[in-house]
C-alpha cells in the first residue's frame, strides 16, 4: 500500500516509535529511523527490518532538543530515501513529580523532546510534502493530550501543545493533500513507563507483572495494555487514502480511558 513512500519516524528505536517503523516498512514503506540505544543494537534493527520488509531503512541518531539536528535529519531522509512523504512524532520521554518538585531542567528536557520537536521537524519537513502535494503528518500524542494525571505537569501541558499544533497544520494544510493527526494511547507497556510500573509496584510490595495490572486497573477500563502492533497499524491506517479526510483530530487508543 505504501511502495514509493518515505516515511521519518522520530523516537523509533525502541516501544511505539518501533511498532510504527514494522508498520509502515510492511506496507513497503522505506523508513528513516531515530533516536537513541546502543549502537550495535540499532544497527540489528535496522538491518533487520529492510532485509525482512525488502525496503530501504536508514538510521540517524539526531537528538530531538536541537533544531540544527532536526534540520539536519529532514536533509538527510530526503537525501538518503529520496522524499519524505510520512512524518510520525514518536521521540518523547516521561518525568513524574509535584508540580512544586518539578525539576526546572526536566521540565525544559520534556517540553523540547515531546512538543518542539514536533514544531521543527514539521516545520522542516512541509515544503517536501508541499512539493509533491501528498503528505501525512502522525504525532504520537497521549490521553495525556486529552486529559491529565497528576504528577506529569510537564507531559500533560507539552502533549496538550501538541494537540494544538496538530489542528493548526491540520487547518494549513487543509485541501492540499495533505493531513495531520495525533494518536492518543493508553498504557503501551514500553521503556518510557517502565519506571512507573516498578515505583507502583515497589510502593505495593509486589512484583511488576501486579504493579502493572494496578496501574492499568485505576485508569485504563479494558484492564489491558494497548500493542505496539495495534498502534502501528493505526498508523497505516491514517496513511492510506480512506483516511484522506481524517485531519485535525486527537484518536484515542486507550481503552476506555478518556470515556469515563
Ligand atoms: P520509548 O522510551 O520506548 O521510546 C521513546 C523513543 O524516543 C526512543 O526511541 C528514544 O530513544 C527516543 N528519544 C528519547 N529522547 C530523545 C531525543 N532527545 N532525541 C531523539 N530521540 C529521543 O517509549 P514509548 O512509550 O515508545 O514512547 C514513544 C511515544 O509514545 C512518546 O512520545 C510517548 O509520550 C508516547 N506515549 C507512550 C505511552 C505509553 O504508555 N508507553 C502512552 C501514550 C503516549
Amino acid at each position: 500500500m505504501l511502495k514509493g513512500k518515505n516515511a521519518l519516524i522520530t523516537g523509533s528505536t525502541s516501544g511505539i516509535g518501533l511498532g510504527v517503523a514494522k508498520a509502515l516498512a510492511a506496507q513497503g514503506c522505506g523508513v528513516m529511523m531515530n533516536g537513541f540505544g546502543d549502537p550495535e543494537a540499532i544497527e540489528l534493527l535496522r538491518a533487520g527490518l529492510a532485509s525482512d520488509q525488502g525496503v530501504t531503512v536508514a538510521y540517524n541518531r539526531a537528538d530531538m532538543t536541537r533544531p540544527a539536528e532536526i534540520a539536519a535529519l529532514v536533509a538527510d531522509t530526503v537525501a538518503r530515501l529520496g522524499s519524505l512523504d510520512i512524518l510520525v512524532n514518536c521521540a518523547g520521554i516521561q518525568h513524574t513529580a509535584p508540580v512544586e518538585a518539578f525539576p526546572i531542567e526536566k521540565w525544559d528536557a520534556v517540553l523540547a523532546i515531546n512538543l518542539s520537536s514536533s514544531f521543527h521537524t514539521i516545520h522542516d519537513a512541509l515544503p517536501h510534502m508541499k512539493a509533491k502535494g501528498w503528505g501525512r503528518i502522525i504525532n504520537i500524542a497521549s490521553v495525556h493530550g486529552l486529559v491529565a494525571s497528576v504528577n506529569k505537569a510537564a507531559y500533560v501541558s507539552a502533549k496538550h501543545g501538541l494537540m494544538g499544533l496538530t489542528k493548526v497544520v491540520a487547518l494549513e494544510t487543509a485541501g492540499l493533500g495533505i493531513t495531520c493527526n495525533a494518536i492518543c494511547p493508553g498504557w503501551t507497556r514500553t521503556e518510557l513507563i517502565e519506571p512507573q510500573i516498578a515505583a507502583r509496584a515497589q510502593a505495593l510490595g509486589v512484583d511488576l507483572e501486579e504493579g502493572g495490572r494496578n496501574l492499568l486497573s485505576e485508569k485504563q477500563p479494558s484492564k489491558q495494555f494497548v500493542s505496539v502492533e495495534q498502534l502501528g497499524q493505526l498508523a497505516v491506517f491514517l496513511c492510506s487514502e480512506t483516511a484522506a479526510q481524517i485531519t485535525g483530530v486527537p484518536i484515542p487508543i486507550d481503552g476506555g480511558w478518556t470515556a469515563q
